[in-house]
Parts: C-alpha cells; structure tokens; sequence
C-alpha cells in the first residue's frame, strides 16, 4: 500500500499563530487561560493543559493572570471585561477574522445594515455580531438570502471559512434586496485549499483518513467532501482509532486533516498506517512460506517483522 498526504492539511496560519502565542504567554509566569478551548481539537487542548494552559469559559472564572483570545475572536464587551479585571491580554484572534469584524463595524457605523454569511452559532460569526452591537443580519443559505427584507443600503462580510461559490450565489440574491450594496471579502482561502487538495487526492486512492477533532466542523467537511468525490473516508482523532482491516486489499491510502489537526498527530497516523502495510507484507510472506516452504525474494528486499 502506498500513503499519500494531501498537499494542503493540518494547522492553517491563524491556528497556528494562536497556539505559539499560547505557549509563549507562559513565559510571564502567571496562570494562563484560555477564554474556551482554543481549538477545537482535544488532544492539542490536553497537551497545553499539561504545559500549565487552563480553559475558562467566562471572564468571570480568571481571578488573574493571562486570558487568551482565540483565534475566532471575541466581541468588545469581552476585552472591556479582561482589562477591568486587570487581566493581561493576548489577542490570538486570526487576522483574517479582525478584517471581517472591522468590516462589519465599519458599515454599521456608516448606516448599513449589515449581513454576515455563516453559521449562526459559530463562536466567529457571534464574535463578528457583537462588533455591530448585534444589530447585523445572519444568513446561513441562498434560501434565507431570499426570505430577508428589502433595505436601502446592505453591507455583507462572510464567516472567514464559509464557501466561496455558496457566497456568490448569496450575493447575487441580496443584488435584488437593496439599492446599494457594498460586499467585504473575508473569506480565508485556508479552508478552501484543505478541501481542494483533499478532494483531488480523494480522485487518486481507494481510501481516505481524515485526521481531526469530532469537534471540528471543518474536518468533519472534509470527511464529507471525499465521500462525495466517490472514496471511502474514515474520520479519526488519533492514531489509535485506526483499524488494519481497513486496508485490506488497498493499493493506495491518503491523509488529509482539518485546520485545527497539529502535524505530530498526522505525523502518528501516518506511521501507523506505515506499520499496517509492514505487517501485511510480511504476513504474505508467512502465507507464501506456508503454501511453499520457501519463498524468492527479490535482490534488496528487507523483511521487517518477527520470525
Ligand atoms: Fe484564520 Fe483562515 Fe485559519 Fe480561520 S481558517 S483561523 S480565518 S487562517
């Protein structure tokens, strides 16, 4: 069986970036925390938690110390929060997500009436509403784009991971429901390249591993993406959930992985699934020996395993 990685995988920029501020605050030898799990991955959460990073889910829990923001951001009444209480303040919001909240602030106060694209209740859209004071729009879907009102002056930005074709076809809707109609583009391409590249793996092998948290919603979409290319996808968290039956027979496996998988755990799958396609050459050899009493092995062949 060969492996195959997808070209695009695991940690986007504004993961990453997070995580690093995360470890770094550290340094100031005071209690960090974070203000919800900074990603949704439980492994990465466990492992910063046994280097000292706690999870709060209010400001109300962190006496003191270190609060940080995580990439999703948070809204203005949450950093008012943290500075009375005299927390220290890492801001780990992506910047990608920073340009759509400033966006949506920016035409609320110039008389839009602001809508933003995405799931309703995803921690970044909730984070976008609260920079127009919660006086913007949310549309999930062409269906909702059409239900809504007609206004004299409509400002869009979109979840930073929403789909870029699904958002097109809103704003071609929402063209009929304004005279005026001013669009900020703040879609990261992150997710974007996740699903490209995994949907165009998904086209050259006979099964998939997408590696990430249940939690996740963007590795969830990629499971669901290599099904829908026509290959049989398994979702894990870790390297212990996968299973050698389901190789058998395999000529060609790939891995993908969400925006919020860190590489040491891409990194584990990869060698277990490396070990499986050890075990399995070595038990032809058993069988061949079985049915032959011996086998001819070509010049250079390494056999690895017990005999
Ligand atoms: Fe930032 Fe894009 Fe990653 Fe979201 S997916 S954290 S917007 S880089």
């Amino acid at each position: 069986m060969d492996i195959f990685l997808a070209k695009h995988r695991g940690f986007c920029y504004g993961v990453k970036r997070a995580i690093d501020l995360a470890i770094k605050s550290l340094e100031n030898a005071e209690p960090v925390y974070t203000l919800g799990p900074i990603i949704h991955n439980p492994q990465m959460v466990r492992h910063l938690k046994d280097k000292g990073i706690e999870v709060a889910d209010t400001v109300e829990e962190i006496a003191k110390g270190t609060i940080i923001i995580r990439s999703h951001g948070v809204g203005p009444d949450i950093f008012a929060k943290a500075k009375e209480k005299q927390l220290t303040i890492v801001d780990a919001t992506c910047p990608h997500v920073k340009k759509a909240q400033q966006a949506a602030s920016r035409l609320t106060q110039n008389g839009y009436q602001v809508v933003v694209v995405g799931e309703r209740n995803h921690p970044e859209v909730q984070s976008i509403l609260e920079w127009t004071h919660n006086k913007a729009l949310v549309i999930e879907n062409s269906a909702e784009a059409r239900n809504i009102a007609f206004f004299p002056r409509l400002g869009v930005v979109a979840q930073t991971t929403f789909s870029a074709g699904e958002f097109n076809t809103i704003i071609d809707i929402l063209e009929t429901k304004c005279d005026e109609l001013n669009v900020e583009r703040t879609i990261c391409m992150a997710t974007d390249q996740r699903q490209q590249a995994a949907i165009q793996l998904a086209g050259e092998i006979d099964v998939m591993v997408v590696v990430g948290g249940r939690n996740s919603a963007n590795t969830s979409r990629l499971a669901e993406i290599c099904e829908s290319a026509g290959c049989k996808a398994y979702h894990v968290e870790t390297a212990e959930e996968l299973r050698p039956e389901w190789f058998h027979g395999v000529k060609k496996a790939g891995i993908t992985a969400g925006a919020s998988t860190p590489d040491w755990i891409i990194e584990e799958v990869n060698n277990q699934m490396t070990q499986f396609q050890n075990d399995s050459q070595f038990e032809q050899l058993e069988q061949q020996l079985q049915e032959s009493d011996t086998i001819t092995l070509e010049p250079g062949s390494i056999i690895k395993g017990k005999i």
